[in-house]
């Protein structure tokens, strides 16, 4: 059971921002920029084009969504997306706050506090349609 299946069924905590039947979105516990959202399809799947097209369609469409509540939240000049998955094996979509090249290329982090993290997830949350 991956480590993102945990936190679907809350065997362990996330910063939720968002979920439906099919989709979980969180805050990535160690951001490459403040607003570092991941996407998460509920049925575990280790690597996206092994998904169905309709999965992946879906999992777009929320992204498409989880990203515009990330704009109307963190000011940034876009929002970048990645998938990677060399970490974790059940498929997540980065969504990033980008300002600068260094926000997507995972080595520069932010440090956030338990309560930074408890506020961003509930205002990106609340502007979530
Ligand atoms: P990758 O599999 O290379 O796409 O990276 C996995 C991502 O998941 C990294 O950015 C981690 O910081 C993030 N991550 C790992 N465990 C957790 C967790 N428990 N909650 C939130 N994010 C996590």
């Amino acid at each position: 059971m991956s480590i993102f299946t945990k936190i679907i069924t809350g065997e362990i905590p996330s910063y939720k921002v968002a979920e439906d039947d099919n989709f979980i979105a969180f805050l990535d516990i160690n951001p490459n920029a403040k607003g570092h959202t991941l996407v998460v399809p509920k049925k575990e799947e280790d690597k996206i084009f092994d998904l169905s097209k309709e999965e992946y369609k879906n999992l777009m469409d929320f992204s498409f969504r989880i990203a515009k509540a990330i704009e109307k939240t963190v000011p940034c000049k876009r929002v970048g997306m990645s998938v990677i998955g060399l970490e974790v094996p059940h498929v997540h979509v980065h969504l990033i706050p980008l300002n600068e090249m260094a926000d997507i290329q995972f080595t520069k982090k932010v440090k956030l506090t338990n309560d930074e993290f408890v506020s961003l997830a509930k205002s990106i949350s609340n502007n979530f349609i």
